[in-house]
């Protein structure tokens, strides 16, 4: 059986944490339990600050078991209105992952 994970292209990444809340209702967390967290990081340059929008799994996601083993793609997946995430084999992201260089997978178990 593939191992699956999430593939989230950062640099698409809105910041719009559609995600988060997808995902708290999804699996009905209470406060301080999330399943993926949108972080900011802030990096300066000469001329310019960038801002890029980094969502993090956490160790409560469990890549929505219930809903992808029904054919339905995870609850995150499904609200990103940004398109930037990807559920899939593990396998397929990291080919998927060689032409989107502001990247990340996670594959929790
Ligand atoms: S895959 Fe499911 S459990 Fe994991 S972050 Fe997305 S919504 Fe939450
Ligand atoms: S829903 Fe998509 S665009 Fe919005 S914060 Fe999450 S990953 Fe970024």
């Amino acid at each position: 059986m593939p191992r699956n994970g999430l593939l989230i292209e950062y640099d698409y990444c809105t910041g719009c944490h559609a995600c988060e809340v997808a995902c708290k209702q999804e699996h009905n967390f209470s406060d301080g339990m999330c399943g993926i967290r949108v972080d900011e990081l802030v990096t300066v340059s000469p001329d310019k600050v960038h801002v890029d929008f980094i969502p993090i799994t956490t160790r409560f996601c469990d890549l929505c078991a219930d809903r992808t083993e029904s054919g339905e793609p995870p609850a995150c997946v499904k609200h990103c209105q940004a398109i930037c995430m990807t559920y899939g084999p593990v396998t397929d992201l990291a080919k998927a992952m060689e032409d989107k260089p502001r990247s990340l997978i996670f594959a929790p178990r």
